[in-house]
């Protein structure tokens, strides 16, 4: 179905958990996330319920994100679940990867069709240090069970903080040297804990191709714009919320874990879909497409109206 400004609104982000099993500092609070009690998040009815009605209404791709989607109990069969649904045409996980070596299989065989990995430092202490506990050793083991399953290649998202973590941007960037992975730099976004950011922490995506001169721009993929180099078998994709707002190539909505619909991952509309069925469910979701925003405000001095940190939402 198309918004009231023409975009064709086909990708549907379903955040499936609040909790994670890491505190990465720019997303959480040190002390975490207070549990929900169990009938607080969606049931594996309602969610099939939520895709299939945003299924009817236009729907092909669907990302599972959190909170961590691997902490969810039951994520294996949660996904065969959902790519049964006829019209999923893609079904997507966005993941921390500290468990993915043991699921990635499994995900591929219930149907699995994507996964893009966050990962911000191929430094094992600092890794640790920017997740508060993480170890980087996880992840490149889950990038390679990803690889062995027989996924498409994996994505990697990095977000980068200036003074911290902006020294790893040709490590990372090189990751998409031998292999056809792609490799995408986010903006650093004021939301939750990061709403009042210093703006020493801020690394503009400019910056990024600045330290990386051998790049040349390729394409436009959904939200990241896309550049190789010579010689190199992957793509280094640039997602640019802060400098270079792609809102007008916007096509998705939010679902959080408790059941908002969020029109605008920077807005703070949301539409409460808990315990509507039927025609109420799909009439709510039709009126929160057509109030999805033109577009978001943020800035260096404007943080998120979102209301809710990256973790509730989903990203
Ligand atoms: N736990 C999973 C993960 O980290 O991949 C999925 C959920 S996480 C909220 C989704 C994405 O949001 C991650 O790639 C993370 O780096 C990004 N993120 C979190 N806080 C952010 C912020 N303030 N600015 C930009 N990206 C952020
Ligand atoms: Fe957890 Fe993902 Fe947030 Fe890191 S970015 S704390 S892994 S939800």
């Amino acid at each position: 179905m198309n918004d009231l400004f023409g975009r064709n609104i086909d990708y549907l982000r379903l955040s499936v958990t609040d909790l994670c099993d890491l505190r990465c500092v720019y997303c959480m609070d040190p002390a975490g996330v207070e549990k929900l009690a169990h009938g607080d998040i969606l049931s594996f009815e309602a969610l099939e319920e939520l895709v299939r009605c945003a299924v009817a209404l236009g729907v092909t791709k669907v990302r599972l994100t959190g909170g961590e989607p691997l902490t969810r109990r039951g994520i294996v069969t949660l996904c065969a679940r959902l790519k049964a649904i006829p019209g999923v045409k893609e079904l997507a996980m966005t993941t921390n990867a500290q468990t993915l070596e043991r699921f990635a299989r499994p995900l591929r065989e219930a149907g699995l069709d994507r996964l893009n990995v966050s990962l911000d430092t191929l430094d094992p202490d600092q890794y640790r240090r920017l997740t508060r506990g993480g170890e980087l050793e996880r992840v490149l083991r889950g990038i390679e069970a990803v690889e062995a399953a027989g996924f498409p290649p994996v994505k990697l998202n990095a977000v980068l903080l200036g003074g911290v973590n902006d020294d790893q941007i040709r490590p990372l960037a090189e990751l998409a040297q031998q292999s056809p992975r792609s490799v995408r730099f986010i903006e650093l976004m004021p939301i939750g804990v990061c709403a009042r950011f210093d703006p020493a922490r801020f690394v503009s995506a400019q910056s990024v191709l600045e330290r990386l001169p051998e790049l040349r721009p390729l394409d436009r993929d959904g939200v990241a714009l896309r550049y190789t180099a010579p010689g190199w078998a992957g793509t280094v994709g640039l997602i640019r919320p802060m400098t270079d707002h792609f809102c007008p190539a916007c096509s998705r909505i939010r679902i959080t874990s408790r059941g908002f619909l969020k029109p605008c991952l920077h807005d703070a509309a949301e539409i409460p879909l808990r315990g509507l069925h039927g025609q109420a469910l799909t009439e709510a979701m039709m009126q929160a497409i057509l109030c999805k925003p033109r577009q978001h405000h943020l800035g260096p001095d404007e943080p998120s109206g979102a209301g809710r940190a990256m973790y509730e939402i989903g990203g």
